[in-house]
């Protein structure tokens, strides 16, 4: 007997025959003795139409009130699947965030989970019954619901995996396992039996959206198994039969490639203040009121200047654009540039690998892969795993296929 949490994404629950697929799944690892909780996201497009609609209605629309809409996907979610399973004959209750003790830092929108308190759950699960938890969701110090960030949902899995003890996280997706790249662009992605937490943390955090970046630190941090799997298959990976793709330490891997993957991003946007003085102090005038509107900013590049005055370029999540414009505008006097220019046809592409630490040349063989392709890179930014550069949008699929080829990943 183990105990196990099993987390259903979007497409894994679009609509009642997935949804009735999933509880007979649900089903089988229950009369295979196992104490099971179920973590599950809204319907696949569910939660872009929420957004969508916030958006509509206001650009800066007051992130606790986008948290009201956008956690109502997961709760429909939660009930149906539910209904499901009891009628199946399985014990099952719903649970919404709050009611499942998921606690949160203030950060609306964006938030980090706390703490969860198990001890109901695990009083029930021994009872026999199966919490269905809707994902993406908790509550924040203010009493109100918070969302953890688009594709959170794997996050509450994995923490409430640790919360629980539980044996195993199992993240069932619509792909069967974490591949070179994303196999819906490049078909010849290969898929990976294993990958090291490392390297997936750094894929994530660059685009790979198979699990979310906080979801891996946090399985790492709380050394949480996790695999990755599909719910389309015939289910025949019950009972640990690995088939999909294992999140393990760097030591458990015996084959290191230089690069195991290849990640895109298309949620990004480049924003220039033009015309700074180059003096000291400027990067903080810049970059100060941002951070303190929970605004993260990822590459960064500062020119040269002939006059004492310079162009600071920089990217961030493209959802964030129009607070950042607004924040910048607030600042405009302190910092003291002309003008704001922003680009969103944008896209970023990066390359990773543990391997990178004892090899050199890995950006060389990305630069000139895709200047093959006459595309121009515009932004890199590079760590000690990873290699990223920021291009133009239309290049995306075209700059990760050549890449995939030039870094011999190609099935
Ligand atoms: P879910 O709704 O189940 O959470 P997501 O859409 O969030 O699913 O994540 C699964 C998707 O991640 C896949 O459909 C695939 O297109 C994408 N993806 C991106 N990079 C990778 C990768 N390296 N390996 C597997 N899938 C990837
Ligand atoms: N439904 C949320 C989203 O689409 C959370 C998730 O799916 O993990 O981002
Ligand atoms: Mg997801």
């Amino acid at each position: 007997m183990a105990r196990i949490v099993m987390k259903f994404g979007g497409t894994s629950v679009a609509d009642l025959d997935r949804i009735r697929a999933v509880a007979a799944r649900v089903k089988r690892e229950v009369d295979a003795g196992n104490e099971v909780a179920v973590v599950v996201s809204a319907m696949a497009g569910a939660t872009n139409q929420l957004v969508a609609w916030c958006t509509q209605l206001s650009p800066l629309h007051d992130a606790r009130e986008y948290d009201a809409v956008v956690a109502t996907g997961e709760q429909v979610t939660s009930g149906l699947l539910a209904i499901a399973l009891q009628t199946r004959g399985v014990d099952a209750r719903s649970w919404q965030g709050w009611q499942a003790g998921v606690v949160t830092d203030a950060a609306h929108g964006k938030a980090r989970i706390e703490e969860i308190a198990g001890d109901e759950m695990v009083a029930r699960m021994q009872a026999g019954q199966v919490p269905v938890v809707a994902g993406f969701q908790g509550l924040g110090p203010d009493r109100r619901i918070t969302t953890l960030g688009r594709g959170g949902s794997d996050t509450s899995a994995v923490a409430l995996a640790a919360a629980l003890h539980a044996d195993r996280c199992d993240i069932y997706t619509d792909v069967d396992g974490v591949y070179t790249t994303d196999p819906r662009i490049v078909s010849r992605a290969r898929k990976l039996p294993r990958i090291a937490y490392e390297e997936m943390l750094e894929l994530a955090s660059v685009g790979a959206k198979v699990l979310q970046t906080r979801s891996v630190e946090l399985a790492m941090k709380e050394r949480v198994r996790v695999q990755v799997l599909s719910s389309f298959d015939d289910g025949t990976s019950l009972g640990g039969d690995l088939r999909g793709t294992l999140v393990v330490d760097e030591d458990e891997i015996v084959e290191k490639e230089i690069v195991s993957g290849i990640a895109y991003s298309r949620d990004e946007a480049k924003v220039t203040v033009c015309r700074v003085p180059d003096r000291p102090g400027i990067a903080a005038a810049v970059f100060g009121p941002l951070s303190a509107a929970s605004i993260n900013v990822d590459m960064i590049v500062q020119n040269i200047s002939a006059d004492g005055n310079t162009d600071m370029t920089f990217t961030l999540n493209r959802a964030d654009l129009p607070r950042a414009e607004q924040v910048l505008a607030d600042n405009r006097d302190k910092i003291g540039y002309r003008e704001l220019v922003a680009d969103k046809e944008v896209a970023k592409i990066s390359v990773v690998g543990v391997g990178m630490r004892s090899h050199s040349g890995v950006a060389t063989t990305m630069f000139q892969a895709l200047a093959a392709k006459g595309i121009n890179i515009q932004v890199i930014s590079t760590s000690e795993i990873k290699v990223s550069v920021l291009i133009g949008a239309e290049y995306t699929e075209l700059a990760v296929r050549a890449l995939h080829t030039a870094y011999g990943l190609d099935a």
